[in-house]
């Protein structure tokens, strides 16, 4: 056997790991799972690569990978260790823009190493354009969307007159530059190209509000794989243009399914500057409207007395980082022989799947958690809805209000449980900015407070009733 089908073969192996691990991964009970055969996929492939000529037998290329992975492992293995949960947007965000700004230096140095620029053939020089530029968008893009949302910049979208048709310019630019790269192989006009691609890569990302860049996040995270591809095609290599493809259409596919979770269009999400405007403050337009509030101890009767309860959790419950209490709660009601069951959104939080590693990561079991449209339809049957640091994702208005910037948003029905509790600091609306009508509900008893400290209450309640 050659040392290049050996390649081939290991490759190979490597890459039916990472598929196995996308398949593990669509599951909270495989994920784990999932995560170890990616791992083990990329640690074979890159041993192996070690193996390899031209990197053994280059005392300067050995030296030099080790000296990057030093610092890549120095830099990025505390940082994710320590990052919090609610910050692990902006990660992702960054390690993604890495990535498309490697794919692209990769294509570059490439272009730069042929040795007859006049010679190339023009499928190679598309290769190593496409990953300059997607690549190059995706690392500014990134890099604006990690400011953002690292709050080093305002969230707020950033607009201006006739943005859209700025954007479009630049855009055209960079595609007549690529067709002038294609004809000329020029090395000035492809670093024109490399400053525009930035440059439109963080106008792009400008006008999009900080709680739509997960949304934003996804589909530059696919650009980098799409780049990562045209660097693999250009090397030669099956493994980065396998790898590259599965991560250019996974983070499509999440990109569709977040948008079609927030029941907006992608475009919508892209180029509507959602959130420019506020449309509610604190707790104006809640002026002379009853709101009912409880106490801990007569809500921990309600709860312990119950047939089967649902914990809606959302974006409060990941910042009060109660996860921990909810399932102590759960666990006591459970005890008591309550049915508990709890109910996610799939755009619950801030991220894709936030709160699904949240409650992971305090060990619910897995038969207690239903996404939305399991959840639903028991509902109705549903004595108690405890609502846990959640807002939108429980609006009636997206069934109901017509004109609402969430109108059309599929919601968890905790409005068709028997009572509903929140728990919540104020009155203050969610991401979307907007008042919420289950609040005023008869049904509704509100629980002031930080959902920690909250659920902590009922959960000495509940043991106490
Ligand atoms: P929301 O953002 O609608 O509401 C969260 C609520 O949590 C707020 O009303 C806030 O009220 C409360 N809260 C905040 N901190 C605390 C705390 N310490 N203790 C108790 N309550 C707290 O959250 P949802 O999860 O319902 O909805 C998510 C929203 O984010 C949706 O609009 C979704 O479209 C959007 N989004 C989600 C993405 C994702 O991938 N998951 C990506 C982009 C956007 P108060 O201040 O009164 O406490």
């Amino acid at each position: 056997m050659t040392r290049a089908t050996g390649t081939d073969l290991v490759y190979l192996l490597a890459i039916i790991g990472f598929i196995l691990a996308l398949k593990a991964l669509s599951s909270p009970r495989g994920a784990r799972l999932g995560n170890r055969l990616g791992a083990l996929g990329m640690l074979v492939a890159v041993a192996w690569t070690f193996s390899l000529p031209n990197v053994y037998g280059s005392t300067r290329n050995l030296v030099l990978i080790v000296v990057a992975v030093v610092i890549g492992a120095v830099i990025g293995v505390p940082a994710a260790r320590l990052v919090k949960m609610t910050a692990m947007p902006q990660m992702v965000a960054i390690f993604n823009g890495v990535g498309g700004g490697a794919a692209a230096l990769v294509s570059i140095t490439e272009f730069l190493a042929f040795p007859d620029k006049g010679a190339i053939a023009l499928y190679k020089i598309g290769e190593v354009l496409f990953g300059v530029v997607v690549g190059s968008v995706s690392f500014s893009g990134s890099a604006v969307a990690f400011a953002k949302l690292q709050e080093l910049m305002t969230g707020r979208p950033i607009t201006y007159p006739a943005q859209q048709a700025i954007n479009g310019l630049i855009g055209v630019a960079v595609l007549a530059l690529v067709g002038a790269v294609v004809g000329t192989a020029s090395v000035p006009l492809l670093a024109v190209v490399l400053v525009l691609s930035l440059v439109l890569g963080a106008v792009f990302v400008l006008p999009i509000g900080g709680a739509d860049t997960p949304v934003l996040i996804s589909l530059l995270n696919s650009f980098t794989g799409l780049a990562v591809a045209a660097s693999g095609f250009t090397l030669d290599s099956n493994l980065l243009i396998v790898a590259g493809t599965l991560v250019g259409a996974s983070g499509m596919l999440l990109t569709r399914m977040m948008s079609a979770a927030m029941g907006r269009s992608l475009p919508n999400i892209l180029f509507s500057a959602f959130g420019s405007v506020i449309t509610a403050g604190t707790t104006e337009g809640t002026e002379g409207r009853s709101v009912k509030s409880g106490t801990p101890e007569d809500i921990g009767v309600l709860l312990a007395y119950a047939r089967k309860v649902a914990i809606v959790p959302g974006y409060g419950l990941a910042v009060a980082q109660a996860q921990h209490t909810a399932r102590e709660l759960a666990d006591a009601l459970a005890d008591r022989g309550v049915e508990v069951y709890y109910a996610i959104h799939p755009v619950a939080g801030r991220m894709p799947g936030h709160m699904n590693v949240l409650l992971a990561e305090a060990n619910v079991p897995y038969d207690q958690l239903k996404e939305m449209d399991e959840a639903n339809p028991e509902m109705p049957t549903t004595d108690v809805a405890l609502v846990v640091g959640a807002n939108d994702t429980v609006n009636p208005a997206a069934n109901n209000t017509p004109g609402s910037p969430i109108y059309g948003m599929p919601i968890v029905h905790a409005d068709e449980a028997q009572n509903i509790i929140f728990l919540k600091r104020s009155m203050r609306p969610g991401f979307a900015g907007i008042d919420n009508e289950l609040l005023y509900d008869p049904k509704t008893t509100m629980l002031f407070g930080d959902a920690k400290d909250s659920l902590t209450k009922l959960v000495a309640a509940v043991k106490a009733a």
